[in-house]
């Protein structure tokens, strides 16, 4: 801890309303622990209790229930089909073989028989039954993964730019991720007592949070790095993002970037994505010193009144650029530096081999909408299993749900190549709109979802780029992003094109968006069908190809063009 400050008293002026019920919820829950257990023993439905259902995302884990099936269910008197999904926290995205082939047959043990590839780098189980939780998690916790803080209002998994071998930079930046990662991480002995029959893994817990105190975070707190030029953690829709600053090779800092987030509610235009704001420079020394100054302004001064509007944007939008210096000059001494030059060239991953400095060599595949599935005709999960048998580097996961096989000595890159083009896992055919494309999990399992996405973009893809190969655009990197609900998961806001659900098989249609991440996409139509949306891409996408400037990215040329406004701050989102 850097800090000695009391936290047993987190008032906030400018806030009159009462705490949310959820605040109390989290007060009596025992540091986490609620009736978690109790509800785990009721043999008499598939469900938890109504506040362990909060409580549990804290452990990384959301009951959820399967909607595809909720009619026949009701027709047959029955509840809800009502499963698990368990998001295990990977720091920077790194596992080893070892873990890898052990999640691989976890998802076939208790879950179904896919891995998801999260945008944070984590990887989630969908589908585990209420009596199989507790085993899945010891399970977890035995491949020296866990799921604690993967959810909830808490510091998630941290992000860092994807592969940590490319460079000495790289490997210091993901040893700085998972050194945030480990002093941000809720200390409550809950987690051992509930999970692991109280055994503890690693040199005991503390029964207190000292930084997060009874009550955590108004809302979920969201942290990633990015090593200029590449933004592939989409460092500015974070909570807190640092941007490495390197000269002549070498680390020296960062900038601090604060307020960044995706989520909005249809109709609440009180709500907004937002851009995170570069606020300074910090030497690198002084990263997980900031992160936790950060995290406190944003514990003591978020709305813990209203969910709706209590990530650290709003906070930041509702007190200012300096009440937030002020605060961190106060609580932690830090006085951050002007910011440091810096430029981003994309978002996106590098597809295929390269090769480091140090010989080696790493393979980024393609893994569309992040599920590891063995599909008719592609069978990426048995592929990524048989090359973790033989594979002696690491799996680097990527903030675009893609994977990095990192680390391949010379002699084994035939071998890994080869399985790999067996299961048909390479990218040769792929267009680049679909490699530029992320999907969030949507429905049939999370509650949330108005619309589908992970399961739908694949075939809408197909359409569109039918659209671009008549206007010889295949090879014209876009970026294009599904999210089944306004929440923004799969960071749609970000994208050139970016599409929202509205109802089924209905969505909101976003474009403007920069290629680097650092501009938000405007609404351009409500509520389409899959005609509507060719129908209203088609005449842009060849107005692009036959009136873009040289090098003139999509998302610039539908402003210049007028077709949407540029979004120069989340709060003119909806104007
Ligand atoms: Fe669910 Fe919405 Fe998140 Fe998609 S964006 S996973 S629909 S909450």
């Amino acid at each position: 801890m850097f800090t000695n400050f009391k936290i047993d008293k987190m008032e906030n002026e400018s806030i009159s309303a009462p705490p949310s019920p959820l605040e109390t919820i989290k007060e009596k829950s025992n540091y986490l622990r609620g009736t978690i257990t109790e509800s785990l023993n009721n043999p008499l439905t598939g469900a938890l209790y109504e506040q362990d259902q909060v409580l549990i995302k804290f452990h990384g884990t959301y009951q959820q229930q399967d909607r595809d099936l909720d009619d026949e269910r009701k027709r047959q008197k029955l509840e809800p089909l009502y499963s698990f999904l368990i998001r295990v926290r990977v720091p920077a995205g790194i596992t080893t073989p070892a873990q890898w082939l052990a999640l691989d047959e976890l998802a076939d043990k208790y879950a179904d028989r896919t891995l998801k590839l999260t945008t944070r780098q984590a990887f989630q189980f969908h589908g585990v039954l209420k009596r199989k939780l507790k085993t899945t998690i010891q399970e977890i916790n035995k491949t020296l993964l866990d799921t604690i803080a993967a959810c909830g209002d808490v510091n998630r998994n941290v992000m860092s730019s994807a592969n940590p071998y490319e460079s000495p930079v790289h490997a210091e930046v993901a040893e700085d991720a998972k050194r945030i990662s480990a002093h941000l991480t809720p200390q409550t002995a809950a987690y051992h007592e509930i999970w692991l029959d109280g055994k503890l893994v690693e040199g005991g817990e503390k029964e207190e949070e000292p930084l997060y105190g009874k009550t955590y975070l108004p809302r979920k707190f969201k942290t990633a790095i990015a090593i200029p030029p590449r933004n592939d953690t989409d460092v500015l829709s974070n909570d807190l993002g640092f941007i490495a600053i390197t000269e002549n090779g070498q680390l020296l800092g960062y900038n601090v970037t604060v307020g960044g987030g995706m989520a909005y509610t249809f109709g609440n235009t009180a709500t907004y994505p937002r851009v995170a704001d570069v606020m300074g420079y910090i030497p690198k020394e002084r990263i997980v010193e900031t992160s936790e100054a950060v995290l406190v302004f944003q514990r003591d001064h978020g709305n813990r009144s209203d969910r709706k509007n209590a990530r650290l944007k709003y906070t930041i939008d509702r007190l200012g650029h300096d009440f937030f210096h002020s605060e961190l000059a106060r609580t932690h001494n830090i006085r951050l530096e002007a910011a440091k030059p810096y430029e981003f060239d994309s978002m996106g991953d590098k597809f295929g081999w390269s090769q480091s400095a140090d010989g080696l060599w790493h393979c980024t595949i393609f893994v569309e909408g992040g599920k590891l599935a063995d599909r008719f005709g592609y069978p990426a999960k048995t592929a990524i299993r048989e090359v973790a048998k033989i594979h002696t580097g690491s799996f680097i996961l990527t903030g675009n749900q893609n994977l990095v096989i990192a680390q391949v000595p010379q002699e084994m890159k035939p071998k890994i190549a080869n399985i790999l083009k067996k299961h048909n896992v390479t990218d040769n055919n792929l267009s680049q709109l679909r490699k530029n494309s992320i999907a969030c999990a949507a429905l049939p399992l999370c509650g949330l979802a108005f619309a589908e996405a992970e399961r739908y973009l694949p075939s809408l893809v197909d359409k569109i780029d039918t659209v671009l190969e008549a206007n010889n655009l295949q090879n014209e990197p876009i970026t294009i992003r599904m999210t089944g609900c306004p929440n923004g998961c799969g960071r749609p806001f970000l994208a050139e094109i970016g599409l929202v659900g509205r109802t089924p098989g209905k969505y909101n249609l976003y474009l403007g968006a920069s290629f680097t991440g650092e501009r938000l996409n405007k609404l351009y139509k409500e509520i389409l069908s899959e005609e509507e949306i060719i129908a209203a891409l088609t005449p842009i996408l060849e107005d692009f190809a036959q009136n873009r400037v040289r090098d003139e990215r999509f998302g610039n040329f539908v402003i210049r063009k007028g077709y949407v406004k540029s979004v120069e701050e989340g709060k003119k989102f909806h104007e």
